[in-house]
């Protein structure tokens, strides 16, 4: 295939290297090094930010874009008066693992990366990420797919021209996130919006979502892969699991297990404990999923994480066992979380989350990488996670216990009246049964409307739910003879008018 680049030069593509739904990805002849994404559906749509992009490339910014992000460097036409826009140019990226990869635990077959490489591969990451917010400019999707370690062990940023570009006044914008770094404040935003990411107000695409999505990646790639916002449901006293609640969810609504106490959940079991982290390392975390919750600028900047990560690889020692871990830890925090998984790996557990994928390396043409990113882009109005049934003995006890409720208040009536504390009007059994209806439907309330967020079912919650229809039926009562009241005020008003205006 020919094609032009925008000063009219000539250039062959040869081998087809990789496709996907957006583009397929070509070698260019003569030039080892570049490789051309050519789109294969609507590459108009394309141009204005592929146009903008590379003027930012050979314009004085230019030696301030990190060779390790592939950037398009050349638009390319199918004409050399540029008139159909096709494609672009950008540096080939060798890939030998992705960060999403390198995430997994255990670490897939074959793959042999030291937690010092992983830290040094963190570190510099942080470098390219730093250098993309001094020139002004946001990723966006930085998922970790698009993370790439090249052969050497160093990162590459592919899939740049889904980042957020700022050109200009202009911003082209990033439109779809993949859940695992989307950050709260764009969960909001898409929710408020009602149009998901892409009606998104642009001013909530900032550096310091990028620096969210740079601290998730640091914190699972410290702790076995889990997520800062996932969590493992703890079994219910009577053996059910409560219906489990989306990461997104738990983003949304600042619900880290490591940081808080979160009803009904505990830490995965094969994430080290956070105590055998170094301090400084611990408070960075709190700042980018505690503090940073409500605060986005609270976030460490890249800056902050790669010094961080610096000095703690300066401070790991081995353990004998494959592993590097803080020198101030009281025990290899690995070898425990090894040990812990063991005893739960009967059944195969997955702590990264993200489904495995196998992706050709570029990110122009990630098939995978867009078909997460089409999920997430779908997952738009993320609602909490309905209870999976409550079951026939759960609804069973629970109104059991409701009958109970009403029959010791309806045995505790007659006391009442017997002590002398009576509404006025005795018990008659129409009340009686007003009240078993009520106490009831407290408990079909609490379990249709309040199991799912609190995540357990919960026998005293449901005693209390019937303690609370029959309150609310007594409040009723008292609302029906205030308004009768006041409505009988106001007939008996009108007469006393009708009669002295004769
Ligand atoms: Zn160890």
């Amino acid at each position: 295939m020919i094609v032009y680049d925008q000063d009219g030069t000539r250039i062959e593509l040869k081998d087809k290297l990789g496709g996907g739904g957006e583009g397929s990805v070509y070698s260019i002849a003569g030039h080892p090094h570049f490789v051309a994404k050519i789109y294969t559906s609507d590459a108009d749509a394309h141009r204005e930010k592929i146009e903008a992009m590379v003027s930012i490339a050979g314009g004085p910014d230019s030696a301030r874009i990190p060779k390790a992000v592939a950037w398009p460097m050349a638009a390319l036409y199918s004409d050399a008066a540029r008139r159909t826009f096709v494609g672009f140019g950008m540096r080939l990226v060798k890939s030998a693992h992705r960060l999403e990869a390198l995430h997994e635990y255990p670490a897939p077959a074959g793959m042999r990366v030291t937690m010092r490489e992983k830290v040094d591969f963190l570190a510099e990451l942080c470098d390219i990420l730093a250098a993309l917010h001094q020139l002004g400019q946001v990723v966006g999707d930085f998922n970790g797919e698009n993370v790439i370690m090249e052969k050497g062990g160093h990162p590459a940023l592919v899939d740049a021209d889904s980042f957020c570009v700022r050109a200009g006044r202009r911003t082209f914008r990033c439109e779809v996130f993949n859940d695992d770094i989307v950050a709260p404040e764009i969960v909001r935003a898409a929710r408020a919006s009602g149009g998901g990411y892409a009606s998104c107000p642009d001013d909530v695409f900032t550096t310091h979502a990028d620096d969210y999505a740079l601290a998730v990646h640091v914190f699972r790639m410290l702790m076995n892969g889990v997520h800062p916002f996932r969590c493992t449901p703890v079994p219910l006293s009577n053996g059910s699991v409560p219906a489990p609640v989306k990461t997104l969810v738990r983003v949304e609504r600042g619900e880290t297990p490591f940081f808080r106490k979160v009803r009904g959940v505990k830490v995965s079991p094969v994430a080290p404990e956070l105590k055998e982290f170094p301090p400084y390392l611990v408070e960075l975390f709190r700042r980018a999923f505690v503090d940073g919750h409500a605060k986005p600028a609270s976030r460490p900047t890249a800056q902050e994480w790669g010094a961080a990560l610096r000095r703690y690889r300066g401070e790991l020692v081995s353990c004998g066992h494959g592993h590097w871990h803080w020198k101030g830890a009281s025990a290899c925090p690995y070898c425990a979380a090894d040990a812990r998984y063991a005893g739960v790996a009967s059944k195969p557990v997955r702590a990264g989350g993200a489904p495995h994928v196998t992706t050709p390396p570029f990110g122009g043409a990630n098939p995978a990488s867009r078909a997460a990113n089409g999920v997430a882009a779908a997952v738009q109005a993320p609602s909490p996670a309905r209870a999976a049934g409550l079951g026939v003995p759960y609804w069973v006890a629970s109104l059991l216990i409701g009958l109970a409720v009403f029959a010791l208040l309806g045995a505790a009536l007659p006391v009442c009246e017997l002590a002398g504390i009576s509404l006025g009007i005795g018990y008659p059994d129409w009340l009686q049964v007003a009240f078993l209806v009520s106490a009831l439907a407290g408990v079909v309330a609490y379990n249709l409307l309040f199991v799912t967020r609190v995540e357990g079912k919960s026998y005293l919650f449901a005693g209390a739910s019937a303690v609370g229809g029959m309150a609310a039926l007594v409040l009723l009562c008292f609302v029906v003879a205030i308004v009768l009241g006041i409505l009988l005020v106001i007939f008996l008003f009108g007469v006393a008018v009708a009669i002295f205006s004769d």
